[in-house]
């Protein structure tokens, strides 16, 4: 049987600060909230946060209240 939830899904694209290119915050496979830029991937932040991601959720402060905290990265509990 196929399990839906377990798709990896773009949430929300962004434009990067050079024009003409772009970031997704994507929610993982593993549901972590994650975003395509470089800077997440280097982030040393716990959990990891880039300038595009923390922007996305200062948008939708529903969404990081539902956020824990797994293994430095922000997770969506799955209901
Ligand atoms: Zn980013």
């Amino acid at each position: 049987m196929a399990d839906v939830t377990s798709k990896s899904e773009t949430i929300e694209v962004v434009p990067a600060s050079k024009p003409g290119k772009w970031y997704e915050i994507r929610k993982g496979a593993d549901d972590v909230i994650y975003c395509s830029c470089v800077a997440w991937a280097m982030s040393k932040k716990n959990p990891k946060v880039c300038k595009h991601l923390r922007a996305f959720l200062d948008k939708n402060p529903e969404i990081e209240n539902a956020l824990v905290i797994e293994g430095g990265r922000y997770v969506l509990p799955r209901r």
